[in-house]
Order: C-alpha cells, then sequence, then structure tokens
C-alpha cells in the first residue's frame, strides 16, 4: 500500500488519547497499547474503518478481528447470546486477556467476523486501551498491530516499524505487560474450548468449568484445506526474517547440537546466559519462567532481525501454564520445524 501518512507517535496523556479517538470516530486506525500485545484499532461497527486494518495489516480477509469493550454494557450490540459459561468468564477475567467467541449481532459487519457468524469479544485491562475505547464511544476491532505474519508488537516502537505511513497515530503506552495475546475460548455444551492458549491458562479457566478442551489447532499445523476454529491459526505467523529452528532437548543438549551446526549468521535464543556456556555465538536470553518467556518472545524475534541473523536456534519452551502459549507461538515462527534431540 501506498504510505500516505506521516505517523504521529502520541503519549498517553488524557488530550492524546481524545485526539485519537476523535480519529477514530472520522474511521481511522490507531496504534493502540493493552496488556497482551499492541491492537491496530479501529470502529468495529463500520466496515470501511475496518477495511483499513485489513490493508494496513495484509491481513487475509476471513482471518477475524477482535472487538475490544471498556463495560459489560456494551456486549449487547456485539453477542446475540451470552452462555452462563461466558458470564461467569467474564466475572472471573475481565478485565484481562481473555477473548471469547460468541454469536454475533448484525451490527458485527461481516469484515470485522471474517464472514463468520461468530465474533471475538475481550475487554482489555490496559488502562489506555479502556480509556480510548470509552473517548471513542464505540467497541474497538484490534488486531495484533505487526503486518501479517511477522512477530508481534509489544512496543511502541515496534508498532512504527510495521505501520509507520500506514496509519496516522500510534498511542505509546510502555512495553507490553504480558507480551503474548490474549487467550481465545469458545464454548461448546458445558465445556470451554482454547482456541489460542494466552496469558489466562488451562488451569485458570478451570476453575470456573471442569471441562478446559484445547483444540488440536493449538500444538500442530492445521492444513489450509481444513476448517480451523481459530482461523488465524492457519496463516504463516510471528516470524523474523530468520529461519528459526526449535530444539528440544536439555540444556547440554541443545550447547552439543549447536557446536555442531555451522553458525554463521546463527543467533540462538535461550532462557538464560548459562545456556551459552563455552558457545561463541550471540544470543538473546528470554528468562527462564514461562511469564519472563511471554513477556520476552516477541521481542527476541524481532531482536534477531535487528542483528540481521539468518538462522535462529531457539530453544523449546516448557508446554506447563502460559508456556503454552509460549509453544504456540515459537512453533509458528519456526514453521513447524522442531529439531528433537
Ligand atoms: P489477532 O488479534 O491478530 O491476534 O488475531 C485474532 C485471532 O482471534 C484470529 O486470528 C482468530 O484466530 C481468533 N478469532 C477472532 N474471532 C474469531 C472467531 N469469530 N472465531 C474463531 N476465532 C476467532
Ligand atoms: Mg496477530
Amino acid at each position: 500500500m501506498a504510505l500516505t501518512f506521516d505517523t504521529e507517535l502520541l503519549d498517553d496523556s488524557t488530550e492524546s488519547i481524545e485526539k485519537a479517538a476523535e480519529l477514530i470516530k472520522k474511521g481511522e486506525l490507531i496504534g493502540m497499547p493493552t496488556e497482551t500485545v499492541y491492537g491496530l484499532a479501529a470502529n468495529a461497527f463500520s466496515p470501511q474503518a475496518v477495511l483499513k486494518i485489513f490493508k494496513a495489516k495484509n491481513r487475509p480477509a476471513d482471518n477475524p478481528l477482535i472487538v475490544h469493550i471498556s463495560d459489560m454494557s456494551m456486549i449487547s450490540d456485539i453477542a446475540a447470546e451470552i452462555p452462563q459459561l461466558a458470564v461467569s468468564c467474564a466475572k472471573k477475567f475481565w478485565p484481562g486477556p481473555l477473548t471469547m467467541i460468541l454469536p454475533k449481532t448484525s451490527k458485527i459487519p461481516e469484515i470485522t467476523s471474517g464472514g463468520l457468524p461468530t465474533v471475538g469479544v475481550r475487554m482489555p485491562s490496559h488502562p489506555t486501551a479502556l480509556a480510548l475505547i470509552n473517548a471513542a464511544g464505540v467497541p474497538l476491532a484490534a488486531p495484533s498491530a505487526n503486518l501479517s505474519g511477522s512477530p508481534s508488537p509489544t512496543t511502541a516502537e515496534d508498532v512504527m516499524s510495521d505501520m509507520k505511513g500506514r496509519i496516522p497515530a500510534v498511542i505509546n503506552g510502555g512495553e507490553c505487560e504480558a507480551g503474548v495475546e490474549s487467550t481465545v475460548i469458545c464454548f461448546t455444551d458445558d465445556a470451554i474450548k482454547i482456541l489460542r492458549p494466552g496469558r489466562i491458562t488451562k488451569e485458570m479457566l478451570e476453575e470456573v468449568s471442569p471441562e478446559v478442551l484445547i483444540d488440536k489447532g493449538v500444538m500442530a499445523k492445521v492444513e489450509n484445506s481444513e476448517p480451523a476454529a481459530s482461523p488465524g491459526m492457519k496463516y504463516k505467523h510471528y516470524s523474523p526474517k530468520a529461519e528459526v529452528f526449535m530444539i528440544d532437548g536439555t540444556a547440554e543438549q541443545f550447547r552439543h547440537y549447536i557446536r555442531e551446526q555451522d553458525t554463521r549468521d546463527a543467533l540462538c535464543i535461550v532462557f538464560d546466559s548459562s545456556d551459552m556456556k563455552g558457545l561463541q555465538i550471540p544470543f538473546i536470553t528470554i528468562g527462564s519462567t514461562s511469564e519472563e518467556q511471554a513477556h520476552g518472545l516477541f521481542s527476541a524475534l524481532r531482536s534477531a532481525d535487528k542483528h540481521g541473523a539468518k538462522v535462529v536456534y531457539a530453544r523449546c519452551p516448557s508446554i506447563d501454564g502460559v508456556g503454552l502459549a509460549v509453544y504456540n507461538r515459537l512453533i509458528r515462527a519456526a514453521a513447524f520445524r522442531v529439531i528433537t534431540l
């Protein structure tokens, strides 16, 4: 697309939020901080405004958007039906990083839901996101504010690097706390099904419903010919320019494997510096807890590009708790290239 905007980096003052809300009301897009990753926000009710999101991101038209609300009263214009289990989830996890898939009303245009009869709804907890939704007076459709396929943005600078010239403004709300996108769930009979893992874990959802299922697209590749429960899962995703390999093994096995590779233009993504003992290759650490890894993963993938790495060897994360979300993003960044030692 033609780069037509002189993209403004706004601070998160009330004045800036008002300015951004005016742009939303005029049908424009805003880069918006949330507690998960930065979003690219537009009026969810306006097909013209939502079309601009798809164009700015190069996003496939069948990949639906999440609609963000700031108050429970907004949901009746978005969701046609709200099962009891959804009410319980909203009470426990909203505002917060949980997206619920519900039947949509006719007020939600087809383009927002990617042509599906359902819509994803979430109430974010980031005060700037809530203030922007309030000031705009409409729910905001907002996918992650990256170019389709590349790692999600966790700082305003990341948004600028992908969206400069494509949108009028980005609000700088600092670094995102969670660092991975929201957990996406749907409801089947009396069960909750996780379509995309995120900061709200299976264990946390089990406090609301004893039965929590995990969609098969979470751990494995969804073929393009198959219908995807969560359409985003079937696309190339989160990838830096480098070719990423996920290395499943102990730190010692990892070091042994790396020593045997041609490591020119290679970079390692590891948990802590002791993983690299004795190796002379550039590396980025993302921490040893799943929470730290979630927080640091996308920024590490973006840094790999800044280093000009051609190959990235990343240690395989644990899949416990929020680790499942880290694994789900990394295996896609690696295009399912897992080396099991
Ligand atoms: P993003 O906001 O870029 O992280 O993408 C939102 C993701 O939420 C999509 O890629 C889908 O996988 C999921 N999603 C949104 N709406 C729906 C829906 N109606 N049904 C299933 N998944 C959805
Ligand atoms: Mg995304």
